[in-house]
């Protein structure tokens, strides 16, 4: 029995579409696949219609998330009130042109308890983190919600940025950007091809160079749920969470075990030890971590088609894991072609 619980497709930056990635995943001789589009669940329907006899799907997404810094005084591993209802969206629009220094990040940090008071250094800012959840039910108020969040706080980030960059004289303007989005979700990479059009920059990868980078006077965050949030969601809609690649450290820092802690306090069902992107003795200390915390381990390839060079099931799952994984979930079933 080979399973794959990670992998992406056209629904977000895979290049298989829905229903290439199911066939491939049978090809590939897997009996068992979970698709895991990044904050969607728009490949799933295509996904169910052409799953081909015999393979198991599960259906999933990868949420973008947050660790905050630990506001000072307070300890993990719980904040009361760091629920959906106190996101911090994208902050004011009309910050004052006097802050700009002290901008970037503004949006995570305008939060009770993490002002800007607060110590700089790179321990101090919030580290970005997957949360794969599965079988969760995709109608359930609290996802629909933030789902509406996490549009119209991406919708803002663009503003804000077109907003910063026309006030320091570079002449680009909302409408235009909003026009090359197609009536799409507007994100940087329209931003940069307005700043081409313009002539400020001669590509879109000089724009994200300059101007766009993160760290730049024009960079807004994004606001992604804060992860112990996101676990609660992911349990009240009946899904199951378990915690993405956690030392892929190639990719981007990584957060402590003591947030590890926080996570399974909060609900968290397993870890993602096997993972291209962890090596040897990380994957052992994870697993070291999940005995500790009770929770179980996946491996998985995160196919992302000819995006990445991983293949499908080039990393597995056990069959007691995928047994644990699904006995927990309420929200949806699996599906078998
Ligand atoms: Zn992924």
């Amino acid at each position: 029995m080979r399973i794959d619980l990670h992998t992406h497709s056209t629904a977000s930056d895979g290049t298989d579409t829905p229903a290439e990635l199911v066939r491939a995943a049978a090809a590939a001789g897997l009996d068992v696949l979970a698709l895991t589009d990044h904050d969607t669940t728009g490949g799933w329907a295509e996904a169910v219609e052409a799953l081909p006899r015999g393979l198991t799907l599960l259906r999933g997404a990868e949420l973008s998330c947050v660790s905050l810094p630990d506001p000072p005084g307070t300890g993990l591993p719980d904040r009361p009130g760091a629920g959906l209802s106190d996101r911090p969206g994208a902050g004011p629009p009309d910050r004052p042109r006097a802050d700009l220094p002290d901008r970037p990040r503004a949006g995570l940090l305008d939060r009770p308890g993490a002002g800007l008071s607060e110590p700089r250094g790179a321990s101090a800012r919030p580290v970005t983190l997957h949360l794969l959840a599965y079988l969760f039910d995709p109608g359930d108020p609290a996802f629909v919600a933030e789902r509406r969040r996490l549009r119209e706080s991406r919708l803002d980030r663009g503003r804000r940025i077109v907003e910063l960059l026309a006030a320091d004289g570079y002449p680009v303007d909302w409408p235009e950007v909003r026009e090359l989005a197609a009536g799409g979700a507007v994100g940087r990479p329209h931003i940069a091809r307005a700043l081409v059009r313009a002539g400020v920059v001669s590509t879109v990868d000089e724009a994200f160079g300059r101007l766009l980078r993160t760290g730049s006077p024009y960079y807004v965050p994004k606001a992604d749920i804060e992860v112990l949030a996101a676990i609660r969601m992911v349990r009240a809609a009946g899904g199951v969470p378990v915690f993405a690649h956690p030392l892929a450290r190639r990719r981007d820092r990584v957060v402590s075990d003591e947030v590890i802690r926080a996570m399974a306090a909060a609900g968290l069902a397993g870890l993602e030890a096997d993972h291209p992107d962890q090596d040897p003795a990380d994957r052992e200390h994870l697993r070291g971590l999940a005995t500790e915390l009770g929770l179980f381990v996946t491996g998985s390839s995160d196919y992302h088609g000819t995006n990445k060079v991983v293949r499908l099931g080039q990393e597995t799952t056990s069959v007691a894991a995928c047994e644990r994984l699904v006995e927990q979930a309420t929200g949806l079933a699996l599906i078998t072609g």
